[in-house]
């Protein structure tokens, strides 16, 4: 339903978490943040209302990070819990994914998954992408490489049916946050050594009202110093810019 992602250096999670507020009107079950720190992921998510999210974190904070992302949800499969409540996590804890929409084939994609030694432990159709991105980013190190998370989020969009709005950080990409979408709004906001994404623009402009447009069948990865844009093929493309001048 909402989704709000952040690199820069604020604390990430409150310009996550002042998002989020801003999304709330469009109504939502449960709500979640992830944020990277020391090369690990830390998660919180809740069921119910920001308030529910919010007293988790009062009672065990989330380490200082200048890299995260939110998500309040809508469920659409798999009941409004905690567990069902975005992010999700690949087994390692290495992969958190926010989605928007519906895979529609989540069901052949979970029993490959599963034929192949991964362990799900929610019933929604989103956690499958955090288990894929982590084996896509795995298979780039093995390769010896240096893993590049916005190409494998273009591989696993490859092999997505259905509409989402993707967000994706890695505990091991401790100032990249990646996003793709397809039938399914995003926007990126531009900042001054920070960049910003989101469902809606009214997520952060209290913060920039440089906007970026992603069109749909687009990856961005974004840095604090900059924002890249391709299509699911990995062709770059300029990105378009505009200026929000209209309170959201
Ligand atoms: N289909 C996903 C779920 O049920 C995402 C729902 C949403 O758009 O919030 O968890």
């Amino acid at each position: 339903c909402g989704i709000v992602g952040y690199v820069g250096s604020k604390p990430a999670l409150d310009v996550v978490m002042n998002g989020l507020r801003r999304l709330e009107y469009r109504g939502y079950d449960s709500a979640g943040v992830a944020v990277v720190s020391e090369g690990k992921l830390a998660t919180r998510k809740r069921a119910g209302k920001l308030a529910n999210l919010e007293a988790a974190l009062g009672e065990q904070p989330l380490p200082a990070s200048s890299t995260g992302m939110g998500h309040t949800r809508w469920a659409t499969h798999g009941a409004p819990n905690d567990r069902n409540a975005h992010p999700h996590l690949d087994d390692t804890g290495s992969v958190a994914v926010i989605h928007n929409g519906i895979i529609e084939n989540f069901a052949t994609l979970r029993a490959e998954l599963e034929a192949r030694g991964h362990e799900l432990v929610s019933e929604t159709d989103t956690e499958v992408v955090a288990h894929l991105l982590a084996d896509e980013f795995d298979g780039q190190q093995e390769d010896g490489g240096e893993a590049d998370l916005a190409e494998a989020l273009r591989r696993v969009c490859s092999r997505l049916d259905g509409a989402f709005t993707l967000v994706a950080t890695h505990g091991s990409a401790p100032d990249v946050v990646v996003a793709a979408r397809r039938n399914s709004p995003l926007v990126v906001g531009r900042g001054d050594g920070e960049n910003f994404l989101a469902s809606d623009v009214a997520a952060f402009i209290e913060y920039t009202r440089n906007a970026v447009e992603v069109a749909d069948g687009q990856v961005v990865e974004l840095r604090p110093e900059g924002i890249t844009m391709t299509d699911f093929d990995g062709n770059e493309v300029q990105p378009k810019e505009y200026h929000v001048d209209w309170d959201a």
